[in-house]
């Protein structure tokens, strides 16, 4: 069993790294869904618009998560309703749009990302659920989406609801193709350290050369370069573990449930072999489990081809934060926070965000708005997150109990975490997340030190491979 996102077996090389000073119109950090997307959007425009890529294109979250492009998006318009009901149509209406919106890209441009077309099924298997799933049909039917109550075969449920005209696709393929049409504009291997304003100005480091913008876009998943926008308060992570199996027919559907246990599939066919990929539970770092428990839990269900996690940034009131930080600066850009659905909200930030750059209207520029107020009303799950965030931080600075090859000690100093691998070989680093200082756990199915924050992931040897730190947490002794 490979331990890595089946994505990832795609041969991928680097493209050119930031060399010299530079100056140009906007400047995009972070290559993945909403990066690429964004650059791609603005591609037309007569702007000099590039993108820096802190490792290669697509390898962040976007690598690792199960590619479907639907609109039935677990209990996502049941949440949203909950304080207004207006805002989850504007949310359905703009969900349809991007799924239509990538079927329409990979159409024109010959994109071949093995897009498919699928009806998406959500359902339940518990009886207290249904009367939700009733609810959901009802406000689907309101808005005039054609929607069919039924059952799913080939797995326990009592009711499921289907709508037509969705997609799978492979994510790394399709941000390949777009990065290749962008090949020149595109910088990887270019890590953007410090960005200051100046005069009107953004003035950006990147790898010690300093490129001089007038639009940032930060589109690094976690838009830690914001201390002021307090995105622990408004956001929790979640993550989920998933595997890729192997198994002789493939369907045309893909499927979520809304039930407390998780779970998600889709079906994936290249040249040589038929996959099914399943997603099983998700977690908030509230989560009490360790890292291996949730891997070994998901390898009960199935014998997989390939295991990994992933995780996405869930807001507080279940709406991405898509475009102006700051409400009367068209300058300073951001998009993340899509609720575990990238696939749909990245390709939509990329239109939202080029739209504000190019100053044109966009129907969904203030229900996504980054500096909305704190609406009390609509804010479902803050207690929790606060809670969720102060437990994951003691939890984190007593170390990861289960795992007894780690040992957390101090070295010159410093507090350390080491990894002995069956070699005996030490690895150790930092047992600081340079983010916001919680301790780290090992993951030794993925072999990484985790956060359990915030999400911020590093090798094995102290690399960051994932944010919110910007930061690596190599030892030198
Ligand atoms: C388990 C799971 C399953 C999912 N399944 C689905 C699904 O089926 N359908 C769906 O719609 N969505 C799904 N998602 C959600 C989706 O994968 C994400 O929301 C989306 O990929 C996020 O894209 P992004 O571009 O914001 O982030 P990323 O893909 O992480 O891209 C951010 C990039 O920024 C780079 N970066 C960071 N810092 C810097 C810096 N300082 N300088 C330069 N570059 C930097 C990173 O290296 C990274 O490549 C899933 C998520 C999870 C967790």
């Amino acid at each position: 069993m490979k331990k890595m996102s089946i994505w990832l077996n795609e041969k991928d090389k680097g493209y050119q790294e930031i060399d010299k000073n530079m100056e140009v119109d906007v400047l995009i950090v972070g290559g993945g869904i909403t990066g690429l997307s964004t650059i791609f959007a603005l591609k037309d425009s007569g702007l000099k618009t590039i993108l820096v890529e802190r490792n290669i294109c697509g390898c962040g979250v976007t690598s690792r998560s199960t590619a479907k492009i639907t609109y039935l998006q677990e209990k996502i318009y049941m949440n949203i309703r909950k304080s207004s009901k207006d805002e989850a149509s504007l949310y359905l209406k703009s969900q349809i749009e991007a799924v239509n919106k990538v079927k329409d890209i990979v159409k024109n441009y010959n994109i071949e990302c093995d897009l498919k077309l699928v009806s998406s099924y959500l359902f339940t298997n518990e009886e207290k659920n249904i009367r939700e799933l009733e609810e959901e049909y009802d406000f689907l039917k309101a808005n005039h989406v054609s929607v069919e109550k039924t059952k799913l075969e080939g797995i326990n449920n009592i009711l499921a609801l289907k709508v037509d005209n969705t997609y799978t696709f492979h994510p790394l393929k399709y941000i390949n193709q777009l990065k290749e049409m962008m090949r020149d504009n595109i910088y990887e291997n270019s890590k953007v350290e410090k960005i200051d304003k100046i005069d009107g100005y953004y003035y950006s480091l990147v790898n010690g050369f300093v490129i001089k913008s007038k639009y940032v876009v930060i589109a690094t998943h976690y838009p830690y370069f914001l201390i002021p926008f307090l995105m622990p308060f408004k956001t929790h992570v979640e993550t989920s573990y998933i595997g890729a199996k192997k198994v002789r027919e493939v369907k045309d559907i893909s499927a979520i449930n809304i039930d407390s246990d998780c779970i998600s599939f889709r079906y994936y066919q290249n040249n040589n072999s038929k996959y099914l990929i399943y997603l099983f539970n998700s977690y908030s770092s509230c989560n009490i489990k360790s890292i291996k428990d949730n891997f070994d839990e998901l390898n009960k269900l199935y014998k997989f081809d390939y295991t990994w996690s992933n995780k996405d940034i869930i807001t507080n009131d279940y709406i991405p934060y898509v475009g102006r930080i700051y409400k009367n600066d068209d300058t300073l850009l951001m998009g993340c926070g899509y609720n575990t659905w990238g696939m749909t909200n990245g390709v939509l930030a990329g239109q939202i965000l080029s739209d504000i750059i190019l100053k044109k209207d966009n129907p969904y520029i203030s229900l996504y708005a980054p500096h909305r107020r704190i609406n009390f009303n609509k804010i479902v799950r803050l207690p929790i997150d606060i809670g969720c965030s102060m437990k994951a931080i003691i939890k984190s600075t007593k170390g990861n109990v289960n795992n007894s090859k780690v040992i957390y000690t101090k070295r010159n100093g410093k507090s350390v975490a080491i990894y002995k691998d069956s070699n005996n070989k030490e690895h150790i680093v930092l047992n600081r997340c340079p983010h916001m200082k919680c301790g780290l756990v090992f993951n030794e199915v993925e072999m990484t030190w985790d956060c359990l924050c915030h999400g911020s992931r590093f090798t094995i040897d102290g690399k960051c491979i994932e944010g919110p730190s910007n930061f690596d947490i190599a030892f030198k002794a």
